[in-house]
């Protein structure tokens, strides 16, 4: 197979269309698919040397597979990584960037304000195993200091957060680890590489969802992993080769097709959710919207300062709690009620009931998570129409 021309100093929406592309004998344009397990060797000392490492070449797919390895090329070239590994799911990622390099006796640090499944493996897997973790609220940075211990080894977080919004001050976080010899993980499934690259900000390792807006469409799961060299030498390849959270080629050809627009959907993404957020702050039944580049988003100047834009999704609070928050998405008639986000189709979310409820209640109040919230996903229709469904929704309600 043949590497592109090498990237030089594209910028980033050359890089999103062509970088990592491989092309096979045939020439095609567009990237192959390569579903397979296995790869044929010429002969047994070809089998041999690949198996020692002194031979390039693919030998099994949970090791390494060519549409994988244009995924993971171009995701890292979009994130400015050294090297990044795809997996099965986001949250394969975030166990895999944990587990892969912790031991028992080690401390993780990370922001309460995370996705649910990160801070169930956080906070009740990890534990199992001997690692302790203490959980700050990420905005105050003082927190993220005294929380660290001489066994400290990772920080986590994720900015913007899932669903308020809150945003962490990465360069400030990232020198705290630093000082202390610790790496720190950044989920960046909110804003994608096209409005934020955490590693710019010295950040170690970066998660993603690539379910959500790099598919952009709802189709397919998927993650990845990107980091530096020695991290991946010393902690990760091992981890995946051996644990087995590969993506499958299906999916990660589909995922690396969607980051040829992703900087075009994440820009009518953010003018979008930015046009619906200013619309439902005018509206007296909404009693609070967050929405990062609104100014009266209290991190606002942070937002501004490491993202590029505002996102694709607005949280939202009406008054009168559960009742009214249930009544408003069931009024609803384009967008859809579901927990998935980044979608080209616009969605709307309770968290209080849905991806936030095993959470105590005391857990939700600590992150703003109350009754009458809703989380809105603003998709890739045309904004007046979400407007317009948002403005008969809450009339009903
Ligand atoms: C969805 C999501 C995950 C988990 O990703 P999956 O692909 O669903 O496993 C992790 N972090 C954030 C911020 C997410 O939105």
């Amino acid at each position: 197979m043949a590497t592109n021309k090498k990237p030089g100093k594209w910028r980033s929406r050359t890089l999103a269309v062509r970088a990592g592309t491989m092309r096979s004998e045939f020439q095609e344009t567009s990237e192959a698919l390569f579903l397979t397990s296995g790869y044929a060797y010429e002969a047994a000392e070809e089998a041999e040397a690949r198996f020692a490492g002194e031979a390039s070449g693919y030998q099994y797919s949970r090791f390494g597979n060519p549409t994988v390895t244009m995924f993971e090329q171009r995701m890292a070239a979009l994130e400015g990584a050294p090297v990044a590994r795809a997996t099965a799911t986001g949250m394969a990622a975030v166990t895999a960037s944990l587990l892969c390099a912790l031991r028992t006796g080690d401390h993780v640090v990370a922001a309460k304000a995370m996705f649910g499944s990160c801070r169930h493996v956080i906070e009740e897997i990890l534990p199992r195993f001997g690692i302790t973790t203490t959980l700050v609220d990420g905005g105050d940075v003082d927190q993220w200091q005294a929380a660290m211990r001489p066994q400290t080894k990772l920080l986590f977080l994720e900015t913007p957060s899932n669903p308020t919004l809150a945003i962490v001050d990465l360069k400030a976080v990232s020198k705290i680890a630093q000082k202390a010899g610790a790496r720190l993980i950044v989920d960046n499934a909110f804003a994608t590489p096209a409005l934020q690259r955490p590693f710019e900000f010295g950040a170690d390792i970066v998660v993603h969802s690539s379910t959500k807006y790099i598919d952009g469409q709802g189709r397919a799961l998927g993650g990845m992993i990107l980091c530096k060299e020695d991290f991946l030498k010393n902690h990760l390849q091992s981890f995946v080769r051996n644990t087995g959270p590969a993506i499958s080629p299906f999916n990660a050809w589909l995922h690396l097709k969607s980051l040829e627009t992703l900087d075009l959907r994440m820009r009518a993404h953010c003018e979008a959710a930015s046009a619906v957020a200013d619309f439902l702050a005018k509206q007296g039944k909404v009693t609070r919207v967050l929405y990062p580049f609104r100014p009266d988003h209290p991190q606002h100047n942070l937002a501004r300062a490491q993202m590029e834009g505002g996102g694709g999704v607005v949280a939202f609070e009406v008054g009168g709690g559960k009742r009214s928050a249930f009544r408003v998405a069931n009024a609803l008639k384009i967008i859809d009620i579901s927990n998935n986000l980044g979608d080209a189709k616009s969605l709307i979310t309770h968290p209080e009931t849905t991806t936030h409820q095993k959470l105590t209640a005391a857990a939700r109040a600590e992150l703003g998570v109350t009754s009458g919230l809703l989380r809105l996903s603003v998709g890739l229709e045309d904004p007046a129409d979400l407007c317009e469904d948002l403005e008969q929704a809450l009339a009903a309600a």
